[in-house]
């Protein structure tokens, strides 16, 4: 294997270690960027800079995006903790019923748990699931498809 994690395999077959969320890196840094803000009282500047400089205008909103940035990060991916602000009903089902993943359920193809997923991921959940059935999860692991919008590169 090459740093892929087993641990990582989501209950719904997701990999928490393709995910930006995880450990994000950007959300530390636009906390860090939010205090410094906050520390050097930048908002007061920003009154007085914006009547010179229209685009200053927007940081309120830049602000609101910030945060947002910063609410992404997820600490522990899904074993440990879910998704930051889901609650996932694949997740408490499959603890629930003591499974490993969706792949070792029989119910799979009729389980409509996944609807909620499908306007971020489409069908790719499911469609990630049977391969790992099949293949188990360490084979799948190594042969996964990158579908994350942000690793793909064409
Ligand atoms: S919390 Fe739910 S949606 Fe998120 S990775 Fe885990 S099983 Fe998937
Ligand atoms: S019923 Fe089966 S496929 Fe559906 S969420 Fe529960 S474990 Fe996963």
């Amino acid at each position: 294997m090459t740093g892929e994690n087993r641990a990582l395999i989501a209950f719904c077959g997701l990999y928490c270690g393709d995910c930006l969320r995880l450990g994000s890196r950007a959300a530390e840094l636009a906390a860090k960027l939010r205090a410094e803000l906050e520390k050097s009282r930048f908002a007061e500047y920003v009154q007085v800079k914006s009547e010179f400089a229209p685009e200053f205008q927007d940081y309120p909103a830049f602000l609101k995006v910030l945060q947002a940035v910063i609410d992404l990060d997820c600490p522990s991916g899904c074993r440990k903790g879910g998704c930051p602000g889901l609650d996932c009903a694949i997740r408490a089902c499959c603890l629930d019923k003591q499974l490993d993943g969706c792949w070792e359920c029989d119910g799979l193809d009729q389980c409509d748990r996944f609807d909620f997923l499908t306007p971020w991921h489409g069908d790719v959940v499911r469609h990630n699931l049977r391969p790992i059935r099949a293949l188990g999860p360490e084979a799948w692991l190594e042969r996964r498809p990158l579908f994350y919008v942000w690793l793909k590169t064409d």
